[in-house]
């Protein structure tokens, strides 16, 4: 026997939200959840926090990706942008990798080497 179920349309769910844009309540959520990711010593259970903060936040986080801040430099508008870590472009500050969104990369991508 097969059951279908009719999926959720989702019709504006976004892959990417500025910081300044949440609510206090989601920016606190985001918060709590990245602290939370940052302790958990489980990889399976730092993926269910960053997928459920991203539902959260109404962001579409392709599954076992991670949310990251945006941390563009030369940035004209100081980026504050959430995305997917797997849509960012990643760049090396020093030994640190930092992730620029992807409207950042498309715009001004930063090359450091
Ligand atoms: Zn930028
Ligand atoms: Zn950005």
């Amino acid at each position: 026997m097969t059951i279908s179920l009719d999926r959720p349309v989702h019709t504006s769910t976004a892959t990417s939200v500025s910081y300044r844009t949440l609510t206090p309540r989601q920016q606190d959520v985001f918060h709590r959840a990245l602290e939370a990711a940052a302790e958990a010593t489980n990889v399976w259970h730092i993926k269910d926090i960053h997928e459920f903060t991203a539902a959260a936040l109404g962001l579409d986080l392709p599954h076992n990706d991670e949310l990251v801040e945006c941390s563009c430099e030369g940035c004209p508008d100081a980026c504050d942008a959430i995305a997917p870590l797997s849509l960012c472009a990643e760049y090396l500050d020093g030994d640190t990798q930092r992730p620029q969104c992807p409207a950042c990369a498309d715009d001004h991508r930063v090359y450091i080497d």
